[in-house]
């Protein structure tokens, strides 16, 4: 707590009576107030009722919709079919494309197969939509906009397609209300070792993320939604150094590794393989 600029006060809480919210967390502790008698602490307790069920992060991919949070584990919902619509639209599209400009009956056919489309599209959409709705109370998803700015066509090819992620958002904030849909800065959600933060500059989209500071080896995907999951739960700052961006979690001085290993770890069943020694943490 600063009393003046240079000058500290450090509150000891490991000793409190209160309890405070599952985690140290920016989210969970307010500003600190100080009077001439007391220090006034505010802790927030509990959301609105969510009917008991857990907040989960999401990553979009092409052919997965990956959800994580410590409750329900791993959620890998498959969105392949929703993928090969747009595909097998495109070819066909593709293959009247060319006449469309000089043939009226081909632009009408054109029109046909768009619209085809869009309905098919939509039914999967809203069938993803009713999944996710089902194990969430509220949901952390990654920011249309901001990732656009940081994603390349040949990263994006990876991604499901803007229009279908745009509508499954849509839908989500009408079921579940504004206050429920949290939109996250999806940077290096892939690039980050959820772990213990070091930064993978060439994934070169393998399958599977390996952390060159803590040995950790798990899912791209998987990994990339916890990163998300604690963007949702901690709360993050966005930082500029020499032009460069980075994400840095609002853990206050808690121990990342600890907390990942005490609440990540056990509910990544079969999903995660920790190799080789990091130090004072070595094989677990
Ligand atoms: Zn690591």
């Amino acid at each position: 707590m600063t009393v003046k600029p240079g000058e500290y006060v450090y509150l000891d809480l490991s000793k409190r009576y209160f309890p405070l919210p599952g985690e140290v967390s920016s989210a969970g502790l307010g500003e600190p107030i100080l009077t001439p008698e007391k220090v006034h602490l505010p802790v927030h307790c509990g959301d609105v009722d969510q009917g008991g069920k857990p907040a989960v992060a999401w990553d979009f991919n092409l052919l997965s919709l990956d959800g994580y949070s410590p409750e329900t584990g791993w959620i890998r919902i498959d969105t392949s079919k929703l993928a090969s619509i747009h595909i097998a639209s495109f070819e066909k599209r593709r293959s009247v494309q060319r006449k469309a400009s000089k043939s009226k009956k081909a632009r009408r056919v054109l029109a046909k197969y768009s619209k085809r489309e869009r309905n098919r599209a939509g039914k999967h959409q809203l069938e993803i939509a009713r999944v996710v709705q089902s194990v969430c109370g509220s949901v952390g998803l990654e920011e249309l906009e901001k990732q656009a700015m940081y994603t390349r066509s040949r990263i994006w090819n990876r991604r499901i397609s803007r229009s279908d992620w745009r509508s499954i958002t849509r839908i989500l904030v009408g079921r579940l209300g504004e206050a429920r849909v949290e939109e996250l800065d999806p940077y290096g959600s892939s690039s980050y070792c959820s772990r213990c933060g070091w930064f993978n500059r060439d994934l070169n989209g393998a399958d599977v993320f390996v952390c060159g500071g803590c040995g950790l080896r798990l899912d791209r995907q998987l990994n990339a939604a916890i990163n998300l999951y604690m963007r949702m739960r901690f709360g993050y700052i966005v930082k500029w150094e020499g032009g460069k961006k980075s994400i840095v979690l609002r853990m206050e001085g808690a121990s990342r590794v600890a907390w990942w290993d005490r609440v990540v770890l056990p509910s990544l069943v079969g999903g995660c393989v920790l190799t080789r020694g990091g130090g004072a943490e070595g094989d677990q």
